[in-house]
């Protein structure tokens, strides 16, 4: 099937809330135009480098979002158009991103990550490191930066009754840290589902899914 069909086809299942990011990693912009010529305006890269020369040659009306894991020298890079930033996972990185948007003149909205899969090897803060973020004054400091939500990667197995789990844990975080809102902090999206759970995802109260291989293939 083509990109264009994949794409509609998942977009058919999924409601109007919940929004798809197009992961569209180590994919040539040929790809991506084929998903931008269907509709798509929402693309998720994982590297900084790769996302910012798709994003020179691409149309200008395209949602950039950083999906992957960030080396804080890279952030400038991306400082100048990126429209979320998934995968957030430090106050020493946030205050890089602040400081990147300050110069650029924006506010760059940002997801925190939280680390909810049995694999060591994912990324992200556990339910004490984030309360600690939260309530830190430097963080409540931070004026060019907004936490607009939660992301999160379930561990990568078939049992289903465990990625449920996992789902449903970050769900509670979601809803147990939707107050205070604030100048940098209102959380309204939830970031998790990909190509093989983003259906289980939804129905634990996913708000975007990141999908990549069932819409431009594997990679
Ligand atoms: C690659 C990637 C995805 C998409 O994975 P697929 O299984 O191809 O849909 C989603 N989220 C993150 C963080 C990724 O790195």
């Amino acid at each position: 099937m083509s990109i264009r069909e994949n794409l509609l086809n998942i977009k058919a299942t999924i409601p109007s809330h919940v929004t798809l990011v197009a992961v569209s990693k180590t994919k040539p912009v040929s790809d991506l135009i084929q998903a931008y010529e269907a509709g798509q305006r929402v693309f998720g890269e994982n590297k900084i480098q790769e996302m910012t020369e798709k994003w020179e040659v691409m149309p200008k009306d395209i949602e950039w979002h950083m999906i992957g894991h960030i080396q804080s020298n890279k952030v400038k890079y991306m400082a100048p158009y990126v429209s979320l930033v998934h995968g957030v996972d430090s106050l020493k990185l946030l205050e890089e991103i602040n400081k990147q948007a300050q110069k650029n003149n924006r506010i760059i909205n940002c997801l925190l990550q939280l680390h909810i899969a049995e694999e060591e090897t994912k990324f992200g803060l556990n339910e004490m490191e984030l309360e600690d973020l939260l309530q830190s004054d430097i963080f409540k400091n931070l004026k060019n930066i907004k936490i607009v939500g939660l992301m999160g990667m379930a561990t990568f197995t078939e049992n289903q009754a465990q990625i449920k789990k996992e789902f449903q844990y970050l769900k509670t975080i979601f809803d147990n840290n939707q107050q205070p809102i604030t100048h940098n902090r209102q959380l309204t999206t939830l970031s998790m589902g990909m190509s093989g759970d983003y259906q289980l995802a939804i129905e634990c109260g996913s708000t975007m899914v990141r999908i990549g291989s069932s819409i431009f293939g594997g990679r």
